[in-house]
């Protein structure tokens, strides 16, 4: 079985002399796997319906917002009722007062929370705020972690003696790059160095508290709480970038899984229902600082913009009163785990596979991917026939070995039996 994206190749090279390299966002451009993209017409359920005319199985949910699959009924029904009303007015409305009320219900440990437009803009703000709370300068991030594109994040390991980053994008000016201090994922005694070696100045630690952005890395026993107790005792705030786990592994949460407070969560993808919404959450000792109740400046046009927050409001009551929609994911995740397993596991291949609730991914590798340095010991050939070994037979996967698949409840076991199948015929020939 082939399928052929012929149609999607000729919009690929007339987007290209329009968008630079053809793309909005990067990662959709099939750097890291070779090959052109695949351009959707439109999308139903767990299926996309490409340009080329085929239906392919969905595995990566536009990054995570689409738990409950494409174009989920109540949610494009909330979008139409309100467009129909106007779609912006750049004044207050009662359903951003709705949609407050339950994500903080939802959400543990924070009283309340501040919309913006992506998750880019929720952690730039987050760190602004945590800065201006503590009145201190320096950051704590950790390598492999995503957290948007603003500059205080696009920062890497520094050489040799020094301790803070260096930028790894132009246009990062060395200036911001040493307020960013860089810790390895899973390493809490470097943490504990870097705040003894930077005592006083560190406003706050952020974190993918389950990171998806080096693939699924999950956090090992005592890391998070040991980073909490740190944060406690040099008054610094612990800040949970929960843009992908938000409202996906569980209703409060990756806080809710671990048991681990923070004091800012940044929210988004989930949070929208597919539209461009991204949040921060904390305690209202905290969100007072905030302008216009205190001085740190935050602001935008199209914030809590109503299409965006009914489509979120949608999303966000559908999951809070079905609860059961994440053990339900928990469990065809495992499913397709297993499956997968089984297969790599009979072919003798290096491989791990991590996981947790809708979260999982496949790493050619023989070593424990516990964080950024083990995740990239991945194969990246094996990554890449494998990723168009499952497109030539209709399933769409994250197009780069450093992401992770999210899994949406509209997959059927019949879909996820399609996967495990395809991946058997896949490797066969290995
Ligand atoms: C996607 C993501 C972001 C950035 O969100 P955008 O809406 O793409 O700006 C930030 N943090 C994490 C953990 C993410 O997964």
């Amino acid at each position: 079985m082939s399928f052929i994206y012929q149609r999607s190749s000729a919009l690929f090279q007339e987007a290209k002399k329009y968008i630079p390299g053809g793309v909005n966002s990067p990662v959709r451009a099939f750097n890291a796997v070779g090959g052109d993209p695949v351009f959707v017409e439109r999308a139903k359920g767990a299926y996309l319906q490409t340009e080329d005319g085929h239906q392919i199985i969905d595995y990566i949910a536009s990054w995570g917002p689409m738990i409950l699959g494409h174009a989920f009924e109540p949610v494009v029904e909330a979008v139409i009722k309100a467009t129909e009303k106007g779609t912006s007015y750049g004044m207050p409305t009662a359903i951003e007062t709705e949609i407050a009320k339950l994500a903080v219900s939802m959400a543990p440990n924070v009283d309340q929370i501040r919309m913006v437009n992506s998750g880019t803009e929720a952690c730039m703000s987050a760190v602004r705020l945590a800065r201006g709370y503590t009145g201190r300068d320096k950051i704590i991030k950790f390598a492999g972690c995503y957290h948007g594109h603003s500059d205080s994040f696009l920062i890497q390991a520094g050489s040799g003696a020094v301790t803070f980053g260096s930028p790894n994008s132009p246009g990062v000016t060395q200036g911001t790059a040493k307020d960013t201090l860089l810790a390895d994922y899973n390493n809490l005694e470097q943490v504990a160095d870097i705040f003894k070696q930077n005592k006083g100045e560190i406003a706050c630690v952020i974190i993918e508290p389950i990171a998806g952005n080096m693939g699924c890395v999950l956090p090992k026993e005592g890391f998070l709480e040991g980073i909490r107790s740190l944060c406690d005792e040099h008054e610094a705030l612990f800040i949970f970038d929960e843009v992908m786990t938000g409202f996906r592994l569980a209703r409060g949460g990756a806080q809710e899984i671990t048991g681990v407070k923070a004091d800012i969560v940044t929210y988004g993808k989930v949070i929208g229902g597919g539209l461009p919404v991204g949040a921060f959450a904390a305690k209202q000792e905290i969100m007072n600082h905030l302008a216009p109740l205190g001085p740190v400046y935050q602001a935008g046009t199209l914030s809590g913009n109503p299409l965006a927050m009914s489509a979120g409001l949608a999303m966000l009551t559908y999951l809070n009163n079905n609860p059961s929609v994440y053990d339900n994911l928990a469990a065809k995740t495992e499913y397709l785990h297993k499956g997968i397993d089984t297969v790599l596991s009979e072919k003798g291949m290096d491989y791990k596979i991590n996981r947790i609730g809708s979260m999982m991914s496949v790493h050619f590798t023989d070593q424990e991917v516990v964080d950024f340095a083990s995740a990239a010991t991945g194969n990246n050939e094996w990554f890449k026939k494998y990723f168009h070994g499952l497109l030539d037979h209709g399933i769409y996967l994250p197009p780069s070995a450093f992401e992770s698949y999210f899994l949406n409840d509209a997959l059927s076991y019949e879909d996820l039996d399609k996967t495990i199948e395809a991946s058997r015929e896949v490797v066969a020939g290995w």
